[in-house]
């Protein structure tokens, strides 16, 4: 049986980062991963721009995003922060830049050109790396993992690292692997939920805009009619419902509410103006209008795609003078723009779902080594912890950060 320092298993950016920093401290490292390639989440991240931090350089404010679980991120940020994956991709030759709302992205470039980054880096570190091997089992004695099977080998290592990820789009691979063996090694599980899901609403001519950028609006959380949550930001229709960041970062107050009644969202196209200076504006542009049909004076105020929808559901003739809408006509149209209310039917499970919530507890696992505090030659790292933040490149970092820690613990160790 082939023996090495360090055994990675599952090739993700948590993977993928601690094996190549093991190898880099100059350990023999082996990294397994069930795909034909490495990375095969990474190249969905970002709609395939790959958001790959947030520009936060206080550890201390970045770790408050993962909400109560967030402070034992902080050994893994201060050894490898925001600014040392900035360091990372820009010295390796792809150059990030600062977007909207704090989210780091390749300056130029995609998750594709993220994914070779980490595909060269692994390989100059001197990683090996066996592809399509998914790992069957692993075999553990007296607190410590003595070998790990493939379908077709055997392997042995002073150190394991598991990083298979949660269980997320299961096609990239995630079938929670790495969840069954620690708890068959000991781990107390905190049930995996998916999490930063899209929503499903009862509104069918969703179907009609999907995809269609909602840029700068704000959406209302309201449960049995009372404000729970909301937010200000980007959003899009889908087949079935609405997602984007600001429906994904409420999701999880959204299945709350759900559980227990009614919910609704109530989206305003026109958050920067007061309902009653929006009201002014529609009075304006149907007197600019007044003797142009009804259908034609929209143009000002909403995109092309969204008139016909917003013409059906005034229930104003579409052939109607706009001199002659009335006042309750010009209401609703309002509120069409100002609290266009939704109803939610459900939410998107694993297969639509960013990331998965819970994961290994940290209590079974020593934050500052990333080492499991149940088998001695264990490390965890990536999304299976029970770590979760908002969209923002919050939990690529913390792949980034935990790999690190555990490819460097690991050597140490
Ligand atoms: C559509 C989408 C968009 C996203 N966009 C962003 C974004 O822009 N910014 C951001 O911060 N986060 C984003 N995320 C979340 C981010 O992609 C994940 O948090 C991250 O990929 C987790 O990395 P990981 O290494 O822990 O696990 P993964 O990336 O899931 O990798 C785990 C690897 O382990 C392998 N594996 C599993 N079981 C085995 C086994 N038995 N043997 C061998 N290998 C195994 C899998 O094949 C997989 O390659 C997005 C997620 C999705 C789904």
């Amino acid at each position: 049986m082939k023996k090495y320092d360090v055994i990675v298993i599952g090739g993700g950016p948590a993977g993928m980062f601690a094996a190549g920093f093991a190898a880099q401290q100059g350990a023999s490292v082996l990294l397994l991963e069930k795909n034909r390639h490495c990375g095969a989440k990474l190249l969905m991240t970002g709609k395939g721009r790959c958001n790959v931090t947030h520009d936060e350089d206080d550890p201390r404010r970045f770790s408050e995003v993962f909400g109560r679980n967030g402070k034992a991120l902080l050994t893994a940020l201060y050894a490898f922060g925001v600014a040392d994956t900035v360091n990372f991709f820009e010295q390796r030759g792809l150059p990030l830049k600062v977007e909207r709302g704090g989210r780091i992205f390749p300056a130029k470039g995609s998750a594709g050109d993220v994914q070779k980054v980490l595909d060269r880096f692994i390989q100059e570190a001197g990683v090996e790396l066996r592809t399509s091997s998914p790992v069957k089992q692993i075999l553990f004695a007296d607190q410590k993992i003595v070998a790990i099977e493939t379908a077709s080998e055997a392997f042995s290592a002073d150190q394991y690292i598991i990083a298979t990820g949660g269980l997320s789009y299961p096609e990239t691979g995630c079938n929670g692997d790495g969840y069954r063996w620690a708890k068959r090694t000991g781990h107390a599980l905190v049930a995996p939920e998916p999490a930063l899901v899209p929503v499903q609403l009862a509104e069918a001519w969703t179907a009609d805009l999907s995809d269609f950028n909602l840029k700068n609006v704000h959406i209302a959380l309201q449960h049995n009619g009372r404000v729970v949550t909301d937010r200000f930001g980007e959003a899009f229709f889908t087949a079935a419902g609405i997602g984007g960041p600001i429906i994904l970062d409420m999701s999880a107050a959204i299945r709350d509410a759900l559980k227990r009644g009614k919910v609704t969202l109530l989206l305003d196209l026109k958050p920067a103006v007061s309902a009653e200076l929006f009201d002014k504006r529609l009075q304006r542009e149907l007197a600019v209008h007044s003797n142009r049909d009804f259908r034609n004076s929209l143009a000002g105020l909403l995109p092309k795609d969204m008139i016909p929808l917003f013409i059906r559901l005034s229930q104003i003739s579409p052939e109607k003078k706009c001199h002659s809408i009335t006042k309750q006509e010009r209401s609703t149209l309002l509120s069409l723009f100002k609290s266009l209310e939704l109803t939610v039917t459900g939410v998107g499970g694993f297969r639509k779902a960013i990331i998965t919530s819970g994961g290994v507890s940290l209590k079974d696992i020593d934050m500052r080594t990333m080492r499991s505090k149940k088998i001695n030659n264990l490390y965890f790292a990536g999304e299976m912890v029970d770590l979760d933040a908002p969209t923002g490149g919050y939990n690529l970092q913390a792949c980034w950060s935990t790999g690190y820690l555990a490819g460097i613990s690991a050597v140490e160790a």
